[in-house]
């Protein structure tokens, strides 16, 4: 079918509840204009300009091309920021991030390769980085990172 109705153009979710279920039309303070209330939600989004009926209480069409316009109009913001928040990292990885960046900045050494520690000198596995008296160690290292960054004095770096 070839068919290039206004009612195939793709609607954007509500700027209120993010619900993607599209809206019905009722007639608004005259038969000027009608309310464009999301089918998710509930809630009145905007009005629009009518087909400029004459008359109330006519049966109003389920879609209409000034509809169609003023709830993508209402809704491009919201869905912008919905779209920025998607591509926001997790607060997971944001922790693991600040973690990362202050174990960079006082690590001395690492070695990750414990199976082949042998071929190293020393022998030593693992990584070493600015500890305060009596070291603190757990299988958890998220915690003694945690630990290590609160009771750390910072860094005083060379400027150069
Ligand atoms: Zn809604």
């Amino acid at each position: 079918m070839n068919n290039t109705n206004m009612s195939d153009k793709e609607l954007l979710p509500c700027p209120l509840c993010g619900k993607n279920k599209g809206y019905s039309l009722s007639e608004g303070s005259t038969y000027r204009w009608w309310n464009m209330t999301c089918n998710g939600c509930g809630r009145i989004v905007d009005e629009c300009s009518s087909d400029r009926r004459m008359t109330t209480g006519t049966p109003l069409p389920e879609r209409c091309r000034n509809a169609d316009e003023a709830w993508n109009d209402a809704g491009e913001y919201a869905e912008s920021l919905r779209q920025q928040l998607a591509q926001q990292p997790s607060v997971d990885v944001l922790v693991d991030a600040e973690r990362y960046r202050w174990l960079r900045e006082r690590y001395v050494m690492a070695n990750f390769d414990i199976y082949n520690a042998e071929k190293f000198e020393d022998g030593v596995s693992g990584i070493i980085f600015e500890m305060p008296e009596g070291i603190t160690y757990s299988a958890d290292i998220n915690a003694v990172i945690d630990e290590a960054m609160t009771e750390a004095k910072p860094i005083e770096k060379d400027v150069k």
